[in-house]
């Protein structure tokens, strides 16, 4: 897999957490396979919003907001500096975000100097080893991932300390840092767990090591999972027992508890293991919130992409495509239409839209998927993109949705999820089903041997 979808699927894996686990906040343990028994991939997913603060569905909370403050100073400093990114946790605190947890709003409304408060706070009241460093560790792991390991344990020291006087909440944001260096480098991050003891301080290392150990389970707890402890050991728990990016979330937010800051932490290291096509496009697309404090920008999917890979040191770019010709949309099979990138953006806001290219500005729809899928030989795991889309098309049409698939052009990424839906709905062979979408679909693109080739595998759904 390319580090790009590792990079992207980490940054967007831990705001999917944030947002999924939110509405579960301090609920009992359970309660998101009690509202969810199956995959809810109609118009209404398990992105539900809600919970005792209210969210909107698919909204971040102040987990990934301080992240979003972490990557937006490494990125106009150059690198980690501390007074700044002090003075953008205080000027976000100042306005009284919802949800933020009482040790970051004491130690951030104190009026002390950054270089003194955390610690005279966990001096004044012993109590400092809260997960409230650990939640928003992510953009920095990946910033300084490609400065080696003690640099970026080093600095997940230093910005845990802005908030967390506690060495052991510091430790834990090494730790972090360390899994997800070796998973965005294509390691498994569960064999790097003892290279990441290592990188402990000696007198937090048998803590850590008990929580981190195979056969720990969130049972073993000794406190709630709102301590920096139980919340880095149970989102490595779920990632050694979770078969995909969904089932290791299903794992963490049914712990109950501190749901979305547990879910944000394993969500940031599944993503790196998983990758950006790993994450269910009905959540990935959902993700949003803004930043109190720091304007009126509404954080979306294609945003947190382009900070990913600018924390990753690419350019931060901000994708236009331009105004091009519109095609469509056109209604190819019963209920489902199909259109190049303009057609699709300029088409009625009632339409289910399912977009397999990346876009620019967001399109106004209701009911919009985005999933990632680039036209050339270098999908990672291409089956799994594949069956997410073709899950959802066949859930929103049982929804009565008029869906409509667009890419680019509207002519190879779109013509494969049309070929594909008559492969596994209609039991169609994939040369059936290529000549009845050509039939239908003058701009039907066959240049990508390895779409067909992904057609080949797919089986027609039972029943
Ligand atoms: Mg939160």
């Amino acid at each position: 897999m390319h580090r790009s979808h590792r990079v992207a699927g980490a940054l967007v894996g831990s705001a999917v957490g944030d947002a999924l686990g939110a509405p579960f906040e301090f609920g009992p343990p359970g309660q998101f396979s009690a509202r969810f028994p199956v995959p809810a991939r109609g118009a209404n997913t398990e992105m539900c919003g809600g919970g005792s603060l209210g969210w909107e569905p698919g909204e971040f909370t102040d987990d990934t907001q301080m992240a979003l403050l972490v990557a937006e100073s490494l990125l106009e400093n150059d690198g980690l500096e501390e007074a700044d990114l002090f003075g953008r946790f205080v000027r976000w605190a100042e306005v009284e975000p919802p949800d933020v947890g009482k040790q970051i709003r004491a130690v951030l409304r104190s009026g002390r100097p950054w270089d003194v408060v955390a610690a005279e706070h966990f001096a004044a009241t012993g109590r400092a080893a809260g997960n409230g460093s650990l939640m928003r560790a992510t953009p920095a792991a990946i910033w300084f991932s490609r400065s080696g390991g003690e640099a970026s344990a080093d600095a997940a020291r230093r910005i845990s300390a802005l908030t967390h006087g506690d060495p052991a909440a510091g430790e834990g944001c090494a730790i972090y840092a360390e899994l997800m260096r070796v998973a965005l480098d294509g390691g498994d991050p569960l064999t790097a767990v003892p290279s990441a003891l290592a990188l402990v301080a000696d007198e937090h290392r048998e803590r850590w090591a008990a929580v981190l150990a195979s056969s720990w389970t969130p049972a073993d707890a000794t406190e709630s999972n709102g301590a920096v402890w139980s919340t880095l050991g149970s989102a490595v728990w779920a990632l050694r027992h979770g078969r995909d990016f969904a089932e290791v979330l299903r794992l963490v937010i049914d712990l109950g508890g501190d749901t979305d800051t547990v879910a944000c932490v394993a969500g940031g290291l599944a993503g790196a293991m998983f990758g950006m096509g790993g994450i269910p496009m009905r959540w990935s697309s959902a993700v949003h919130g803004r930043v109190p404090a720091f304007g009126d920008r509404r954080w979306g999917l294609a945003d947190l992409q382009e900070l990913a890979a600018a924390l990753d040191g690419k350019p931060l770019v901000h994708y236009s495509p331009g105004v091009i010709p519109r095609i469509g949309p056109t209604e190819v099979l019963p209920g489902i239409w199909a259109g190049n990138l303009d057609g699709a953006r300029y088409s009625e806001a009632d339409f289910a839209v399912i977009s397999l290219c990346r876009l620019g500005d967001p399109f106004p729809h209701e009911v919009h998927r985005m999933a990632y899928v680039a036209d050339n030989e270098w999908n990672h795991d291409l089956d799994a993109v594949l069956a997410d889309v073709l899950d959802d098309l066949t859930a929103l049409r049982a929804e009565g949705h008029q869906v409509l698939v667009h890419c680019h052009g509207g002519a190879s990424r779109t013509g494969l999820v049309l070929r594909g839906w008559l492969v596994r709905e209609k039991g169609m062979s994939v040369e059936e089903a290529t000549a009845h979408v050509a039939e239908r679909w003058p701009h039907l693109g066959l240049w990508n041997g390895s779409f067909t080739a992904a057609l080949e595998r797919l089986r027609p759904a039972e029943g």
